[in-house]
């Protein structure tokens, strides 16, 4: 099946931070992607700004390079990459100086769709946002693409907000979560409310828990100063997995349009519960023979940052009342596996006796890898012996229903990207959900920070410490395992 690409009108899209590590591995070769795939107007421009001294040419190489390196899909052709390479251009500026800025102005056009992508740290972006208007550079209809993190605490992200407010209006700022931007994650909505089979079902009367998992393999490599900072439930639980818990919980929104899912969101965030303590554990990868630990990865030998955390969380209203909501993440685990499983109750009553055993309906929604979705549905074991029942997946993975053409199902970032183009926020967060987001976090962090609360140490290439394990065993209930 060839998927439908739907040009987007002309546009300047400006890179902040465009030499740095994101640009170059996710947001240049998914701009290329696009490109290649038809998206992008011929006449489109996409500049990169950074410190750096540098001329178009030198740039240019920079970019030819990173596709290669990050492009995926082997190698590019060459004559995609040259006619790609002619959009590209760049300019030097100093996001807290004022050199470079009008030349950069002169590069924009006035008749075409201009976006600033602050792919640079979040210290920046107010310089950035101020800049823009001084300088003249933004117009009524420009877009701001803000990375995260989106502040450190409530307060912070408050501040922020406030900030870019002076500068822009809500509908012009895109706050990116690339979560929301996987091709499942969007499915998960056409899974819900273009079904009938689930949504009556979706509810506390039927589904037993839910359980959102996002493992990962590797430490905290390069992101050790940062990341001692922020710690598991800031980098992951506050947005993306907050943001995977949102689209599971919410109401159906009336229609798919930003606002309204984004209101449905915000009532999520808002009736979850304050976690009980005893509700979370906190974990930090120790050492093996291959590899020293967290500590001395972020040197801090100290240090009481959480490399993993798993936490049981309620929502106060009349669909999810009672039902739990099991969130885990983590690094240096078993593998890198990211899903959303929906666990539906018991059968009211067995046909089959107890021999048959308990069977389950699990809708597993997969992110990574191989982005798919699976309902497990119980069957008859073939063959004699009696009635001895089985659980199959019903496997709906995207590479085998699209054929060969699954493998060019946008990445996260370049569908985002595109949205921005289109001026379509449904897939970004608004400022009240972040800071919903934030409400619900702090209190949580606060309260390990005042007692002193030291992680659970876990093993490398385990799932995480045998707390984590215990959440769910006390209320008689098991982790699905973490596998690629
Ligand atoms: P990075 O590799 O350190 O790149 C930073 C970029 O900002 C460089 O291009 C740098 O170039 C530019 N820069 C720094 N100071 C500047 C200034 N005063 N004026 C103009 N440009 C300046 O960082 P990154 O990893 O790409 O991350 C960028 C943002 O994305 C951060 O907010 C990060 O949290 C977020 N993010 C990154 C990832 C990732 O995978 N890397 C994932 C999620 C979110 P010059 O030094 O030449 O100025």
């Amino acid at each position: 099946m060839v998927s439908r690409v739907i040009p987007v009108d002309s546009f300047d899209l400006v890179i902040f931070g465009g030499t740095g590590d994101l640009a170059r591995r996710k947001i240049l070769p998914g701009l290329f992607r696009r490109f290649r795939a038809g998206q992008m107007p011929a006449d489109a421009q996409v500049i990169g700004a950074a410190r750096s001294d540098m001329d178009d040419a030198a740039f240019r190489e920079m970019v030819r390079e990173a596709i290669v390196e990050f492009g995926g899909n082997g190698t590019p052709d060459p004559g995609d990459l040259d006619a790609f390479l002619e959009r590209v251009a760049y300019q030097s500026v100093d996001a807290k100086g004022e050199a470079g800025w009008s030349e950069l102005e002169d590069k924009l056009r006035d008749d075409c769709v201009r976006a600033f992508y602050f792919s640079v740290g979040p210290s920046l972006f107010g310089d950035l946002a101020e800049r823009l208007r001084t300088f003249g550079l933004a117009t009524e209809t420009s877009r701001i693409v803000v990375e995260k993190p989106f502040g450190n605490d409530l307060e912070s992200a408050r501040a922020l907000n406030r900030e870019l407010a002076q500068y822009f209006d809500e509908t012009q700022i895109y706050r990116i979560d690339h979560y929301l931007g996987k091709e499942t994650v969007q499915n998960l909505m056409a899974v819900r409310f273009g079904n009938v089979l689930f949504e009556p079902l979706w509810n506390a009367q039927f589904v037993d828990h839910i359980q959102i998992t996002v493992a990962e393999t590797v430490g905290v490599g390069g992101r050790g100063g940062y990341y001692d900072h922020s710690g598991a439930m800031r980098d992951m639980v506050q947005n993306h997995l907050m943001q995977l818990l949102c689209l599971i919980a919410m109401e159906p929104p009336a229609q798919f349009e930003p606002d309204a899912v984004r209101d449905e969101k915000l009532k999520v965030i808002r009736a979850l519960d304050p976690v009980e303590p005893h509700h979370i554990v906190r974990g930090q990868y120790g050492a093996d023979e291959k590899q020293p630990g967290y500590r001395a990865h972020v040197e801090n030998e100290r240090s009481r940052t959480e490399s993993f955390v798993a936490l049981k969380a309620h929502i106060s209203n009349w669909r999810w009342a009672g039902t739990p909501f099991y969130l885990r993440t983590g690094k240096m685990l078993r593998a890198r596996a990211s899903e959303i499983a929906v666990v539906f109750k018991d059968a009211p009553h067995s046909i089959f006796g107890a021999e048959a055993g308990r069977h389950r309906n699990v809708l597993a929604i997969r992110l990574q890898p191989n982005e798919g979705m699976t309902l497990d549905v119980t069957i008859k074991e073939p063959g004699p012996g009696g009635m001895r029942l089985l659980d199959v997946p019903l496997d709906m993975s995207f590479a085998d229903a699209l054929g060969p053409d699954g493998g060019e199902v946008p990445d996260a970032y370049e569908r985002l990207v595109m949205d921005v183009i289109r001026g379509n926020q449904t897939l970004f967060m608004r400022g009240d959900e972040v800071e919903a987001a934030w409400a619900w976090t702090d209190p949580l962090i606060d309260s390990w920070e005042a007692r002193g609360d030291v992680p659970k140490p876990y093993d490398p290439g385990s799932s995480g410490p045998e707390d984590a394990l215990m959440l769910m065993h006390r209320d008689g209930r098991r982790w699905r395992d973490i596998k690629a």
